[in-house]
């Protein structure tokens, strides 16, 4: 075997006379110098590690071999870290794929109110000053039927602030069943001590009656908080207060009943054909004084912790400081105005807001996404991998309805092998391989396969398109 000569250290250009290669010119105009010098630095220090390791070729360090390298290096310097992938866990609001996806509606608002300044704390009317809550206020009062509404970054802030605002210094009481910990650390007791508030647990961890409360009621307690056990379900002998109960003694003793609904959904699931979920609506008319949730679970929305309930209220939450603090930005308001309106023209719901329209796909529909998948992928996976197309479960994610499932369908893909031996390996470099696609696919594994769960799939085109590169990849 013929070997081409080796290159030592000396023969590596400087940095200036790399920038200073025809070749590179193109990129120093597109990108200016300084990046261009930084990964000239970048590639040289690695070339030379090689040329002294004596495993550098001479036809690796010719100009255009280079000025390649150089585009190269700089090219995945920009590349965002910040992906759109396709979700084909089976989750459909995936926490870690970033929860709900926006409708076509909001997207176009939002870029719209971003390519230039807006009214966002401005009175088109009388030129004064505004309030950017007053962008959606009106909306949320439409829809679950508030006196007042104010919104937050998330609603980790939402329940943060409205406990600091109605009783920092002062006792919160609270169901020893809902001491819920959401991902991510959110933990009750610990958000209450946060907030400043003394947390007071009544009742045990199944069972809590009305009378718990009562008792725990005195002249330092602020509030009373019911929160919805989202990411789990305490079944078999249990009890809990409804809200309609505790408005009551509520109202009776003059403390505050807020609720922390967790996802929150603005039109009733049932209705859809889905597991029933409380909403605010509910929440409100059975007399909740402050109902929060999230913008980016049920909703659909973006990111954004919404806050609706009686005026006054609402009004000391929104003149709390901490709000400044944790106010929503343009970017998340422009797009829950957009989805907010969705929500004023129901029957679009389940076409146009991508959370809806995935989780009310039938089986049927999904079974027609995943045919349509079946003899490409089969194509593009053979002789390693088999493909069938199987009846999986669906879940809704981001902790709402943990342990209800939806019927679902998809490709089942499994290594072919003599035996066992294997199976996990070749497993690992398929999902290696599908997440590292231009536009990386994620399934999940599960039995021995990796499974493909087509209910969050629009556009079938976006996996066909990639199969080639598949193909190649796993060869
Ligand atoms: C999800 C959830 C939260 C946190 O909401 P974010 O919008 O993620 O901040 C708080 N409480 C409950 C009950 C939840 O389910």
């Amino acid at each position: 075997m013929v070997h081409g000569s080796k290159a030592s250290p000396q023969d590596l250009p400087s940095i200036d006379k790399l920038l200073r290669l025809p070749s590179v010119q193109p990129l120093l105009t597109a990108h200016g110098h300084t990046l261009v010098a930084i990964q000239a630095r970048v590639l040289l220090d690695s070339l030379r590690v090689q040329a002294v390791a004596g495993s550098l070729q001479l036809a690796d360090i010719q100009a255009e071999t280079l000025s390649i390298s150089l585009a190269l290096g700089i090219e995945e310097r920009l590349a965002p870290r910040m992906r759109r992938v396709l979700n084909l866990t089976g989750t459909v609001i995936h926490t870690n794929l970033g929860r709900s996806v926006l409708p076509q509606a909001a997207i176009r608002h939002l870029t719209a109110m971003m390519e230039g300044p807006n009214n966002l704390e401005y009175d088109l009317v009388d030129g004064g000053r505004g309030d950017r809550d007053s962008i959606v206020e009106g909306l949320l009062c439409d829809i679950t039927g508030a006196e007042a509404a104010t919104v937050v970054n998330n609603n980790a802030a939402a329940v943060l602030l409205s406990i600091a605002a109605l009783a920092g210094g002062r006792e919160v009481i609270v169901s020893r069943g809902e001491l819920v910990e959401i991902g991510g650390a959110f933990r009750m007791p610990d958000v209450m001590a946060s907030a400043g508030a003394i947390m007071v647990e009544v009742g045990t961890t199944n069972r809590t009656h009305l009378a718990d409360y009562e008792r725990a009621i005195n002249a330092r307690t602020a509030m009373l908080m019911k929160v919805h056990t989202s990411n789990y379900a305490v079944e078999g002998f249990t009890s809990s207060v409804p809200e309609s109960q505790l408005a009551l003694l509520a109202r009776e003793r003059q403390v505050a009943l807020v609720t922390d609904l967790g996802s929150g959904s603005l039109v009733d699931m049932g209705q859809l054909g889905l597991p029933q979920e409380p909403t605010p609506q509910q929440m409100l008319a059975a007399g909740c004084g402050v109902v929060t949730f999230s913008g980016d679970k049920l909703l659909g929305g973006p990111q954004a912790g919404l806050i609706v309930g009686e005026r006054d209220l609402i009004t000391k939450i929104r003149k709390f400081p901490m709000k400044r603090a944790l106010r929503l930005s343009k970017l998340p308001l422009a797009a829950l105005e957009a989805t907010l309106t969705l929500y004023l023209q129901p029957e679009l719901l389940t076409r146009d807001l991508p959370t809806l329209r995935w989780l009310t796909r039938t089986p049927e529909q999904v079974t027609a996404t995943a045919q349509a998948l079946l003899e490409p992928m089969s194509a593009a996976l053979t002789p390693r991998y088999t493909v069938s197309l199987q009846s999986m479960s669906s879940q809704i994610g981001s902790g709402s309805l943990p342990v209800d499932r939806l019927p679902s369908a998809g490709l089942a893909i499994s290594p072919v092998l003599a035996g066992k031996r294997g199976t996990g390996t070749a497993l690992d470099h398929l999902a290696t391989t599908l997440r590292g696609l231009p536009l990386p696919i994620i399934g999940r594994v599960a039995d021995d396969s990796l499974l493909l769960d087509c209910r969050c799939l629009d556009d079938v085109t976006e996996v066909l398109a990639q199969l080639a590169t598949l193909r190649e990849r796993l060869a």
